[in-house]
C-alpha cells in the first residue's frame, strides 16, 4: 500500500484540528471498506498526537518526536493487528494494556492502534473494554475496522465513530498511477474502475494484469449470451484453493465494473451469485464447477430467474 494518504481530506482535517486543539476524544474508531487507508490514517494521526510542533493541519515530520515515530521506535505507541493471532493474543493485549498505568517515556501522550479491531477475541476485547470506560489523560485508542457490525455494542458506544468512504475513481487513479507506472492511461481507467474504491484490489490486480484481462473479456462475452465463454471459463478454472479464490475475486471486481459501465439484469444476477460464490465453494466445499457452471450457464441464457446458488445448496 502507499505510503500517502490519499483522499478522505475532510475527516483528515478534522481530525488533525481536535489534535491540535487538545480536543480529540480518548477513542476513536475508524471504520470503512477495506483498503481505503484506515491504517494511514491511525498512524497519521497519532505522529501528529505525539509531534513537538503545533501546526493545526497535521505532525511536522521534522521534530525530535516525529523522527522517533517515523524511525518506529516510539516507545509509547504501539500498533495490534488484531488479524495477527500472536500479536493480538489474549494475554498480550491484558499486559500491553496494563503498561499503560505505568509512565510514559516521552511527552506523556501514548496512543494504542488496534487494526481490524472486530477480530479481537472477546476476552481481549472485554480487557479493551474497561479501558476505553477509565480513560486516561493523554492515552488515546485509535480503532479501525471495515466491519463495524462486529464489534461489541460496548466497545462502539465508548468511541467516537468517523466513517470513511469508498476512495473516488481519481484517487484510485492517483494511487495506480503510482504503483504501474508503466501502464498505459486507458488500461489505468480500467484498472481504477475494476479496483472499486479499494487499494488493496489494485494490488491484487497488479499480480495478475493479463488474467483480469481474459476473466472481464469472458465476463463480457457471457453477458452478451456467449455460452462457449461459459464453458471455457468452466474449463479453465483452477484447481488450486487459493488461485481459485484470487480468480473469483477477479470475476467479482471484473462483474461490478462491467455493472458501472452497462447495467443488466444479467449482469445484477451475476453479480449478486458471485458474491455468494465464496462461501458455498471455501466453507461448504460444493463444487466450484458445478455452482460457476449454473451460474455461468445462466447468465450466457439470459435465465435471470434461475434459481440461485443458496437455493440449489440448501
Ligand atoms: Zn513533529
Amino acid at each position: 500500500m502507499s505510503s500517502e494518504i490519499i483522499g478522505h481530506d475532510k475527516e483528515l482535517a478534522l481530525l488533525h484540528a481536535q489534535v491540535a486543539q487538545n480536543t480529540l476524544h480518548h477513542a476513536v474508531l475508524l471504520y470503512g471498506p477495506q483498503g481505503i487507508g484506515k491504517r494511514l490514517i491511525a498512524k497519521n494521526i497519532a505522529q501528529h498526537i505525539f509531534c513537538n510542533a503545533t501546526d493545526k493541519h497535521g505532525a511536522c515530520n521534522t521534530c525530535p518526536a516525529c523522527s522517533l515515530f517515523l524511525s518506529e521506535n516510539c516507545p509509547d505507541f504501539h500498533l495490534i493487528d488484531c488479524t495477527d493471532k500472536e500479536m493480538a493474543s489474549t494475554a498480550g493485549v491484558r499486559e500491553l494494556l496494563y503498561s499503560l498505568h505505568l509512565k510514559t517515556y516521552g511527552n506523556q501522550n501514548r496512543v494504542v492502534v488496534f487494526c481490524d479491531a472486530e477480530h479481537l477475541r472477546p476476552q481481549a476485547a472485554n480487557a479493551l473494554l474497561k479501558s476505553l470506560e477509565e480513560p486516561r489523560e493523554g492515552t488515546y485508542f485509535l480503532l479501525t475496522t471495515s466491519n463495524r457490525s462486529q464489534l461489541l455494542p460496548t466497545i462502539l458506544s465508548r468511541c467516537q465513530c468517523w466513517g470513511l468512504k469508498e476512495l473516488s475513481t481519481e484517487n484510485i487513479m492517483a494511487i495506480a498511477r503510482d504503483k504501474l507506472p508503466e501502464i498505459d492511461a486507458e488500461v489505468l481507467k480500467s484498472i481504477a474502475l475494476l479496483a472499486d474504491g479499494s487499494v488493496e484490489n489494485i494490488d491484487h490486480l497488479e499480480q495478475h494484469l493479463s488474467e483480469w484481462k481474459n476473466i472481464s473479456s469472458s465476463i463480457r462475452h457471457i453477458c452478451q449470451g456467449n455460452i462457449l465463454s461459459a464453458l471455457e471459463m468452466i474449463e479453465n478454472l483452477p484447481r488450486e484453493k487459493e488461485e481459485l479464490a484470487g480468480v473469483l475475486q477477479l470475476m467479482r471486481m471484473s462483474a461490478r465494473a462491467e455493472m458501472k459501465k452497462n447495467p443488466s439484469a444479467r449482469i445484477a444476477y451475476l453479480l449478486s451469485e458471485l458474491t455468494l460464490a465464496d462461501y458455498y465453494i471455501f466453507s461448504r466445499n460444493l463444487s466450484p464447477a458445478y455452482l460457476l457452471g449454473h451460474i455461468f450457464t445462466n447468465v450466457a441464457r439470459g435465465d435471470t430467474r434461475a434459481p440461485s446458488i443458496a437455493e440449489i445448496a440448501a
